[in-house]
């Protein structure tokens, strides 16, 4: 069998004026702000004239711990979408933006796969509507004005060797990791050593995604921790006087972009934070507005459901108020067969009693999604290669669990094949069951919420902090940051802090290797392990084989 791959397909797409694409969710052309003819973002005064109105269902696709094996919750995302469209619901989906690093490094875009896909994908996949421009400049713009303000006579006292405010730029490039400035004499400044992140890292990424509004943007800009002085008390954006600037930078890109998917239905591209440092979901201002004018929202986590679905929980949605109507928890028997120790090369073979032994990790995040009070279903994306028996495997363990898993086949048939997934979705979500709650309240200490998480999301046995690293979420809790939420950095291959620990394993331990206080941002990030926030390419990356072909097409890309 041959298939055509994702370009191909996208690029048989039969778009439709973004306009027409609009006006599905009652945005007149007046509020749509065009970017040629497929694109557009979503004007701010929309955005304020739908403030009031009721909210529409919210689900959330998830997914079990990524495999080399793939998992496919962007096409599951795109798949249901376009499966709720086609049973007559008004729904809309709302995914991240893709950054430039991983594009040119590893294959694999951000768009959806097969027919279950957002088109244009080659735009999305690289300069889109320019927010990573903006959210690149406006980092930068910061970091110049610390080292304009060091230059001309430190009046705030900075302490330049502690100066955290690094620099971003969108590329895998680990030449930049670790580098030395103003080197060159007098004029250049103070050398000191700094270095580069990707800007999916950036803070600035996180703060977007977070804010309610351009005030709110603005405020959080502000209270962003930038360097420390001699007595380690902090130095702010504010102090620098940047956040203003900032804000003007990234207005434009606070406006949620509109696209479309193969199937003509609206879909909202807006922000790309990492799933990592960062909360790993697209912006908070984006799903409101879709939740305001559409019936049904369908958004995306990164990664696992252990960090992407506990991150979406308890950081998005309680900072925004936000409450999931059902969770679709994405699983593959590929995948199921990798968890049951099968090699990625052995996959094509039927292997009915690795899949049941895989089950142990899509059993574990049922049993976590559950915790958060939110009805729960699994989707099988269905690889073509999956047999029968496998499949049944799968169905069955999962009705053990007290679940339901539904066979999908979006990324073969589109809409077709989500039918049956999209018409339970619905009827969970309009059923009212959900009883979300965040996992841990506000109120409790920062190393407590950590422990919550470690223990009842990675089930693990105890957290590992030396003092240092209690002394310093003392220091937080004291300085009247202890109400936020933790924001975990770990492998996503594993519920441990051991990447080739499959399935679902006892009996660990989740030691800290360091706390980050993302201030304005909202959360302190705590590090378990080799956490890299400036990627390297792959020995033959991606972009060696990217190119423009005789009629002007862009080729290679996916
Ligand atoms: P995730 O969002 O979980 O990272 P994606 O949805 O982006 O995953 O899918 C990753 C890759 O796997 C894409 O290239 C997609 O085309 C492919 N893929 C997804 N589902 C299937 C499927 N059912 N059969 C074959 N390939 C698939
Ligand atoms: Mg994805």
């Amino acid at each position: 069998m041959s298939f055509k791959t994702d370009i191909d397909i996208a690029r048989e797409a039969k778009k439709r004026p973004i306009q027409e694409i609009g006006a599905k969710l009652g945005i007149s052309s007046d509020d749509l702000l065009p970017f040629g003819h497929d694109k557009a973002k979503v004007s701010q005064e929309f955005i304020n004239s739908v403030k009031d109105r009721e909210n529409g269902k919210l689900i959330l696709v998830t997914a079990i711990n990524p495999t080399p094996a793939g998992e496919g919750k962007t096409t599951t995302t795109v798949g249901l979408g376009d499966g709720l469209n086609a049973i007559g619901k008004k729904a809309a989906i709302c995914i991240r933006e893709a950054s430039l690093g991983p594009n040119f490094g590893m294959k694999g875009g951000a768009a959806g796969g097969g027919y279950a896909q957002i088109v244009p994908m080659e735009d999305m996949n690289l300069h889109f509507t320019g927010d990573f421009h903006a959210i690149t400049s406006a980092h930068n713009l910061l970091s110049a004005m610390i080292d304009n303000h060091i230059y001309w006579g430190n009046e705030l006292e900075i302490d330049e060797r502690r100066v955290t405010w690094r620099r971003v730029l969108d590329m895998n490039d680990r030449a930049l990791r670790d580098t030395v400035t103003s080197l060159g004499g007098v004029a250049n400044g103070f050398p000191r050593q700094t270095g580069f992140d990707i800007t999916v890292a950036s803070e600035v990424m996180a703060i977007l995604c977070l804010a309610n509004d351009l005030e709110d943007l603005q405020k959080r800009l502000g209270d962003m921790i930038v360097a420390y002085r001699r007595d380690r008390t902090p130095i702010y954006a504010r102090d620098i006087k940047a956040d203003g600037a900032m804000t003007v930078l990234l207005k434009d890109a606070m406006q949620p972009n509109l696209v479309q998917t193969l199937e003509n239905n609206p879909a909202f591209v807006h922000g790309g934070p990492f799933a990592n440092i960062a909360h790993g979901c697209n912006s908070v201002i984006a799903t409101n507005t879709a939740l305001k004018i559409a019936d049904y929202v369908v958004t995306e986590a990164g990664f696992g459901a252990d960090l992407g679905a506990e991150k979406f929980m308890n950081i998005k949605c309680r900072k925004a108020g936000l409450a999931p109507d059902c969770v679709v928890l994405v699983a593959t028997i590929r995948a199921m067969k990798m968890n049951g120790g099968v090699a990625k090369a052995d996959l094509g073979a039927e292997n009915v009693d690795a899949v049941n032994e895989g089950c142990a990790n899509l059993g574990r995040h049922i049993g976590n999604l559950k915790q958060f009070g939110v009805p729960v279903v699994v989707a099988v994306n269905h690889f073509v290669t999956d047999t029968d028996a496998e499949v049944q495997a799968v169905l069955d363990y999962v009705a053990t669990q007290g679940s339901e898993a539904i066979l999908c086949q979006h990324w073969a048939k589109g809409s077709e094949g989500t039918v049956e997934l999209a018409t339970r979705v619905a009827e969970i979500a309009d059923a009212g069951v959900s009883q979300f709650a965040p996992l841990y309240k506000d109120d409790l200490s920062l190393f407590e919420k950590i422990e919550r998480v470690a223990t009842s999301i990675y089930r693990a046995d105890e957290v590992l902090a030396d003092k240092k690293i209690r002394d310093q979420l003392k220091a937080w809790e004291d300085a009247g940051y202890g109400d936020l939420p933790v924001c975990m950095a770990k492998t996503q291959y594993s519920f441990s802090t051991d990447p080739s620990l499959r399935g679902a394993p006892t009996g660990h331990s989740v030691p800290i290797r360091e706390v980050r206080l993302s201030a304005g941002a909202g959360f302190v990030v705590v590090i378990c392990g080799e956490i890299m926030t400036m990627p390297g390419l792959p020995r033959k990356p991606a972009a060696e084989t990217i190119g423009i072909d005789e009629e002007g097409l862009v080729q290679g890309l996916f």
